[in-house]
């Protein structure tokens, strides 16, 4: 990816400057609301910890999840800002309500070493998933420097993502450290990789998954499919799928990928063997069978790949220079259909290849495995990292390029 025009956040005179730095804190809670995971929140700390040894006073800002526009008190930002005082060991102020204008403001003007400034959660504010201009100038108006680091929403023209930045100029702008790696690992993944290339792909839907599919196709020498999607496309061949998922729809697209892929002499694998159960809900691993072939039997539905294709599989990534990750190859928040998904992350931390995770169930995998410093880069997008390596503009980083149309208009 070209970064002409990007500013890191290293580069910024930060000293005495109030700087708006945008986070994503969207991590998940328990009924209690606990933090289960605070990933995200680690994953923010190299900026964050930047800002403040340079001599910066800090404004952190970030959703979490989806209150839609209202303020839902189950989602507000306490957690994190626990967690945050904990980590940093500093007070962090936490507004009550962002529409209190003057107390927020209040809390910005007196803020002293060794605190930082928390808003409360953005999407609180219909105006942020809407790239309200109104929104985006009072989150503006607080700082004189924007750092954006919330790689997660870069893919949304959000308030706090795309519309504010358009007050910054050059100096004043800048992607953090986490959105920096970001960039550097999926923006440059297609520059010259180490060949063999192989792209894993799963998930639910073939809809979500066409456009980066198709890019890699050009880029890659073989595909492995799992998951749901592996059905659209063995039914698109004249495989029986049984009752598992399939998207009627698309089966004509999956028709089209598979041509493509021939024509240009690549691979795509499909599964050659199943975990199959009557129904989805399975309590007993008595209600689990594996099939002997790709065929599967009516009234069955596939939930995993079976155990000759985790073989291929394994070995397909261990003799590859590059792989890319995304999507899990079964319903793997299931402790019987989990063994696909858990056999590509342990295959992956195995293998000599560079190897890149794109965010989402995939990298909650590599974690639950304990594999993550066995990976090259495990993605902190899910969305935004598909959007990243297919070569889209991405609103969040579009906006802090210096020759955006904002600072030539
Ligand atoms: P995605 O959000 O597209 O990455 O899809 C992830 C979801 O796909 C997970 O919740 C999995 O449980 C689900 N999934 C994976 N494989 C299957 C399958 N064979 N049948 C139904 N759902 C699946």
């Amino acid at each position: 990816m070209d970064t002409t025009g990007i500013q890191f956040i290293n580069e910024l005179e930060l000293e005495g400057k109030t700087v708006f730095m945008r986070c994503d804190f969207n991590v998940p809670l328990d009924a209690d609301q606990n933090i289960t995971d605070d990933a995200r929140i680690l994953a923010a700390m190299p900026s964050i910890d930047y800002a403040l040894e340079n001599g910066a006073k800090l404004v952190l800002a970030s959703h979490l999840g989806r209150p839609k526009g209202e303020v839902v008190p189950s989602m507000s930002m306490e957690p994190v800002a626990e967690r945050l005082a904990e980590i940093l060991d500093v007070e962090v102020m936490l507004p009550e309500d962002n529409s209190d204008h003057r107390m927020v403001q209040t809390l910005i003007d007196d803020l002293k070493e060794n605190q930082v400034v928390l808003l409360e959660n953005l999407r609180f504010n219909p105006g942020e998933k809407k790239g309200d201009s109104e929104f985006a100038n009072w989150l503006a108006s607080l700082a004189d420097v924007y750092i954006n680091d919330a790689f997660g929403v870069a893919h949304r023209a959000h308030a706090s993502v795309y519309t504010m930045v358009k007050h910054f100029g050059r100096g004043a702008k800048a992607a953090g450290f986490l959105m920096k790696r970001e960039i550097e690992a999926l923006g440059g993944l297609l520059d010259s990789p180490k060949r063999p290339f192989v792209s894993v792909m799963g998930g639910a839907k073939v809809s979500d998954k066409i456009g980066i599919l198709t890019t890699l196709l050009d880029e890659v020498d073989e595909v492995l499919i799992g998951g749901a999607m592996a059905y659209t496309f063995l039914k698109a061949q004249g495989v029986e799928v049984g009752a598992s998922m399939v998207e009627e729809e698309h089966i004509e697209t999956a028709k089209s990928i598979l041509a493509k892929a021939k024509m240009a002499k690549k691979t795509i694998h499909l599964p050659v063997d199943h975990l199959i159960a009557k129904q989805f809900n399975v309590t007993s691993a008595d209600e689990v069978a594996t099939t002997e072939g790709n065929a599967i039997p009516e009234g069955w539905m596939a939930l995993d790949i079976g155990p000759k294709t985790v073989d291929i599989y394994k070995r397909v990534v261990n003799e590859a220079g590059t792989v890319f990750w995304n999507g899990p190859m079964g319903v793997f928040e299931s402790e019987f259909f989990a063994n696909g998904t858990m056999s590509v992350a342990h295959a992956l931390a195995e293998s000599n290849a560079v190897s890149v995770v794109g965010g989402g169930d995939s990298a909650a995998a590599i974690r639950k495995a304990g594999l993550i410093d066995r990976i090259t880069h495990v993605s902190t997008g899910g969305g935004a990292s598909l959007e990243l390596v297919e070569g889209k503009p991405l609103p969040g980083i579009e906006a802090l390029r210096n020759n955006h149309p904002f600072n030539l208009g």
